[in-house]
């Protein structure tokens, strides 16, 4: 097949593509492979088949396939809100006078409020295929959590939901929306857990963290019958899902005779951004003209801007794979401000690959009071009121905009508009009181982190 245009041939009349893409193929240098969290070997499906459905698994270590089919029952579910809309920033354009052209690609058009759910119907499908009758998996800020719930719902599988305390506090409506969906919410850490329990002893005032609910999440799966994890970001089979968004974005682009010069994405574990980027990525792979990519994640949880990269527990309990990535330490604990769904310490190993060799070109952290400004302009003059995760790649693109005014330049600017913010309006109504701050974790509060990333005897980390 001829390598330019292999993405089009998969993708639909309905403009819905008929396959995810595979960046991971097309790398040179491959992201590093999981570890066995006991022998510290590279993690088989057979390893992987106690924790993650099996198919799922496969996906995992598939780096040889470049486009992989979506089943068709999956595609009718997306052609409920797929394809999304790109959207040129006609309003914001004129609010900043730049002669860039924005364009948003918005994730946010469906129940569950964000690109969650293109991943979330995947694996409650291939949990489905295999015979299993329950899901568990943890949810910070809650959109996972509320997608995965539908995904179940329609699929007809049990759910349990670990939901990182902090976000349980501050948004007890996502967990209406779970439950109206079927799913059982716990606020992590809980009772009813061993390692639960553990982190509750340690420190009961606890916020509790994604690493934490993870090792819940996990435990729940291992030691039920019929029943496995599934997880909403990092992971290499999330990205993979979330192809879709890039596909469809390239589409829509090329039909009305655009490239973008830049993709912005707002990177928490990476799978938005990793998922919009990837067509792209693929044209710089192959030696293309490609766009400047650019990841922006919050300075209160700044795993690629200030963090290492090793290889690292995707889980506070440790029971998880090693991934080598950008992270700040498996027990990291980020304050808890509203970069919601940003608050991981850990980063896609692919989205770490290929940042670590500079492919992907730049990582940007910005703060949280400049971030809840940027999402205001932005959903006066656009209409659309952002998620928070989302407006960390509103405020760059209105940097780059804004430098493009300087310059002259007519940039295109292509950003992922992840989700809406209905479900963040503490955090809005906090920001209009002037009651929200910035949180920069100090060099010593990072060394903290950092302490808790293994040392492993044999293998090359940093
Ligand atoms: C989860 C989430 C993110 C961050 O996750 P990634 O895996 O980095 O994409 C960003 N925006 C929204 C709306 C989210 O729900």
């Amino acid at each position: 097949m001829n390598k330019e245009t292999a993405y089009k041939t998969y993708l639909s009349e309905d403009e819905i593509p008929r396959a995810y893409y595979n960046v991971r193929a097309d790398m040179e240098q491959k992201d590093a492979m999981l570890l066995h969290p006991g022998t510290l070997q590279p993690v088989t499906v057979a390893d992987m088949e106690p924790i993650f459905c099996t198919e799922l698994a496969k996906q995992e270590l598939n780096t040889t396939d470049r486009y992989i089919p979506i089943p068709a029952e999956v595609l009718s579910f997306y052609r409920m809100y797929r394809p999304s809309p790109l959207v040129r920033a006609h309003f914001l354009e004129k609010l900043l006078g730049t002669p860039a052209r924005i364009y948003y690609k918005y994730e946010g058009n469906n129940t569950s409020g964000s690109h969650k759910l293109n991943s979330a119907i995947a694996q409650g499908y291939y949990a489905k295929e295999q015979g299993l009758s329950m899901l568990t998996t943890e949810t910070g800020a809650g959109q996972w959590g509320t997608a995965m719930a539908m995904a179940c719902a329609y699929f007809d599988l049990k759910l349990k939901v670990y939901m990182v305390k902090v976000s349980y506090e501050q948004k007890p409506y996502r967990k209406t929306v779970m439950q109206t969906y079927g799913a059982e919410v716990f606020s992590s850490p809980s009772t009813t857990t061993e390692i639960g329990k553990q982190m509750l002893a340690q420190d009961p005032q606890t916020s509790g963290s994604l690493g934490n609910a993870i090792s819940e999440a996990v435990e729940v799966a291992v030691g039920t019958e019929g029943a496995r994890y599934v997880l909403g970001s990092v992971l290499n089979q999330v990205l993979l899902h979330q192809s879709v968004i890039g596909l469809e974005a390239k589409a829509a682009m090329e039909k009305i005779g655009e490239y973008p010069d830049v993709v912005i994405g707002c990177a928490g574990g990476g799978s938005n951004l990793g998922g919009l980027m990837a067509p792209f990525m693929e044209d710089k792979l192959a030696g293309r003209p490609s766009p400047y990519f650019i990841a922006v994640e919050p300075a209160s949880c700044p795993s690629l801007t200030r963090g290492r990269y090793a290889y690292d527990f995707c889980d506070a309990g440790q029971v998880t794979p090693l991934a080598k990535m950008y992270t700040l330490g498996h027990g990291f604990v980020p304050a808890p401000n509203h970069a919601g769904g940003l608050r991981y310490h850990g980063m896609s190993p692919i989205l770490s690959q290929l940042y670590n060799q500079g492919i992907l070109d730049e990582a940007r952290s910005v703060e949280q009071t400049e971030v809840f400004a940027a999402a205001i302009d932005f959903s006066r003059a656009e209409g659309t009121l952002p998620a928070p995760e989302s407006a960390h790649a509103i405020k760059v693109a209105v940097d780059e905009a804004l430098k493009c005014k300087e310059t002259g330049e007519e940039k295109v600017i292509l950003f992922g508009l992840t989700g809406n913010g209905y479900f963040d309006l503490m955090a809005y109504q906090q920001y209009l009181d002037g009651q929200m701050s910035d949180f920069i974790p100090t060099d010593d509060d990072l060394e903290c982190g950092f302490a808790t990333i293994p040392s492993l005897p044999g293998i090359q980390s940093f």
